[in-house]
């Protein structure tokens, strides 16, 4: 297997059209100690870019910058802080021009979170979400996905703090891009690079049952949240497609799989909307499908959508659900909506249809 340097340089050796970090080097000239080097100051030191590595010799880093050799693969375009500060997102641009949204939280008490994109786009059409609505483009190279942590880290380490965790909650399925995602994982991991734990990791998916199953095997400990939304198939399958491919029944199987497996903790994102999935008896249900004590449910409140002809449950509504869970011994906790006046929000993220206007 690659280790996560050899992934990064191959990946940017392509990017400045060498068939891989070797032959990228054997171009230039330098020793594999260069490679290490390049590779340390983009994710360990988390250097600006390549003129600030000046352990490198000047005419290397001219010739590097000379074929296209970046430390990012992502470029910023719009950046917007939410008004209490605490949330900003980033609309970064791909080679290719197209787009993806990631945002930093940075909560009371120290935590900060970066919720990272695996995909320009999210082919599973939730009907409930942003990105969903806006349809597929293409799967993120792992650097994409990593660049968008790093470019958080970098804005972080000018002040002397650091990313804690990351989350897999932007746009798109990052199950659906099951290979580059673990490649991004490992750069996140790296002890020698951005280091990482696993702990601090987590990737929420819409439940696709044959990657929970290959996920169990990596015997990572990396995070699994599953996109739940609804206790049953009918109503599961009104809000989420991808219900008719793998049902409630086979998605709660392949938890139960995982469980035995890692003996981890799971959860499960339930967004509560009014009149769809927030009854009383609904959450009955959920409760019986709550079975095990490593489950915890995280009741999200509804973030508008432009598309969307749902509206959110109350807060009343809400917390009336918590209760009958927490009565039934269910884990539950309610999370706290952050950044929705710059649409950062969970679901909101569209990278498209951002008005350029609002740049700041
Ligand atoms: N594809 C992954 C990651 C999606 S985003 C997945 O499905 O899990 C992370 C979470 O935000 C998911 O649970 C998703 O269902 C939820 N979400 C999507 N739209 C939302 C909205 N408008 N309001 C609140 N949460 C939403």
């Amino acid at each position: 297997m690659r280790t996560a340097r050899e992934l990064w340089i191959d990946e940017k050796a392509r990017r400045a059209g060498h068939e891989n970090g070797a032959a990228l080097a054997s171009s230039h000239g330098f020793k594999k100690y260069r490679a290490e080097q390049l590779y340390r100051a983009a994710t360990k030191e988390l250097a600006e870019d390549l003129d600030a590595i000046t352990t490198l010799p000047k005419e290397l880093r001219a010739a590097l910058a000379a074929e296209g050799f970046a430390l990012d693969s992502i470029e910023p375009v719009v950046v917007q802080r939410s008004n209490d500060k605490q949330t900003t997102k980033g609309l970064f641009r791909l080679h290719d021009g197209n787009e993806v949204e990631a945002v930093l939280m940075e909560h009371h008490g120290g935590r900060n979170t970066v919720c990272i994109s695996s995909q320009a786009g999210c082919a599973y059409a939730c009907t409930f979400c942003a990105t969903g609505q806006a349809g597929f483009t293409r799967n993120l190279a792992a650097t994409e996905i990593f660049d968008q942590a790093r470019y958080f880290a970098k804005q972080l380490a000018r002040e002397g703090r650091k990313i804690t965790n990351v989350v897999f909650m932007g746009m798109g399925e990052p199950f659906a891009n099951y290979e580059n995602v673990m490649g991004a994982v490992a750069l996140l991991n790296d002890p020698n690079g951005f280091g990482l734990g696993h702990r601090h990791i987590t990737i929420s998916t819409v439940g696709l049952v044959d990657k929970i199953d290959r996920f169990a095997a990596e015997q990572t400990q990396v995070n699994l949240a599953i996109s739940l939304h609804a206790p049953s198939d009918a109503t599961r399958s009104a809000i989420m497609p991808v219900n008719r491919k793998f049902s409630t029944t086979a998605l709660m199987d392949a938890v139960a799989r995982y469980i035995a497996e890692t003996n981890r903790k799971v959860f499960f994102e339930y967004v509560m909307l009014a009149g769809v999935n927030d009854s009383d008896e609904h959450a009955r249900e959920l409760a019986r499908l709550m079975k095990s004590s490593l489950y915890h449910v995280n009741l999200i409140p509804y973030n508008s959508t432009p598309d969307a002809l749902l509206r959110g449950s109350d807060e009343q509504r809400i917390w009336a659900f918590a209760k009958i869970l927490e009565q039934q011994r269910v884990a539950v906790t309610v999370r706290t909506p952050m950044g929705r006046d710059i649409a950062a929000a969970c679901g909101q993220l569209r990278a498209e249809t951002q008005p350029r206007a609002k740049a700041s």
